[in-house]
């Protein structure tokens, strides 16, 4: 199957140096990918050039087209998301509108606005409860259900998620990945970035592991879970989805 998403020998830089070297990497429809790896590999840093907030050297393409021409509302037009770490939501705004903002700049009519509402309750119950709250008083975990809710309203064609399980506890952060592994069902392509490695790797269908810019390893994720180079760097601390109740 031809990726919807294909990266190859990608460079990003901050000024003088170079965070990302020579990256490749490709999604095809429907598939989840993980990208594991040590703060301060360029993981964040891959995101946000694939989503148009930085620049980058290399191919780029979504759906065969060269993205590096188009600025973010384009790429997003195109079905491209980018949930970045902890969320960025309005705090002083509800739930529902939270939701709202996240279609905005699909200009759906008010129907498609609220199947779309929908179907994201439906994904996310949690939300339709707290429809009225205000978004900086959800905790944690409903906080990044929101974000993750808000990316959906746009009908994202490919999800990237920026640490979705950052400081929640394993039981929050085992909801929302296996929210995240049924979105496959829905047929949208999924980019994690995480360092929850095992939780990442038990719910994507291939992986990849960044070091310092480049790509250490890649394969199937069952199997990057068993690499012993991958065992002892990336799963001695984190929580098994398998063992939470
Ligand atoms: P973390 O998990 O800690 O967020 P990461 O893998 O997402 O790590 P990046 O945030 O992409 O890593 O950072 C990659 C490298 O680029 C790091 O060395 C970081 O210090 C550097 N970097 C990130 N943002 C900037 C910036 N705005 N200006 C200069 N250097 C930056």
């Amino acid at each position: 199957m031809k990726p919807i998403l294909e990266i190859d020998d990608l460079h990003i830089s901050y000024g003088m140096v170079e965070a990302v070297r020579g990256v490749s990497l490709s999604i095809s429809a429907g598939e989840i990918i993980s990208v594991i790896g040590p703060n301060g590999a360029g993981k964040s840093t891959l995101l946000n050039a694939i989503i148009g907030l930085l620049p980058s050297k290399g191919t780029l393409q979504f759906e065969g087209q060269d993205l590096h021409w188009l600025d973010v509302e384009s790429r997003i037009e195109m079905g491209l998301c980018l949930v970045p770490e902890r969320g960025e939501l309005f705090g002083a705004l509800s739930v529902l509108d939270n939701l709202r903002l996240g279609a905005y700049s699909k200009k759906l009519g008010r129907q498609v606005l609220k199947e779309r509402l929908e179907w994201v309750y439906g994904r996310l119950p949690r939300l339709a409860e707290r429809m009225a709250q205000r978004a900086d008083t959800l905790s944690g975990g409903e906080r990044q259900m929101l974000a993750l809710g808000r990316a959906l309203m746009s009908s994202p064609r490919l999800l990237m998620l920026d640490e979705p399980s950052l400081g929640l506890a394993p039981l929050i952060v085992k909801d929302i990945l296996n929210i995240v592994g049924t979105l496959r069902e829905d047929g949208v392509s999924i980019l994690l970035v995480e360092q929850n490695a095992r939780a990442a790797l038990e719910i994507s269908d291939r992986g990849y592991v960044l070091e310092t810019g480049e790509i250490a390893l890649t394969g199937e994720s069952a199997r990057l879970a068993s690499d012993p180079r991958v065992q002892a760097t990336y799963l001695g601390r984190d929580v098994e989805l398998d063992e939470l109740p």
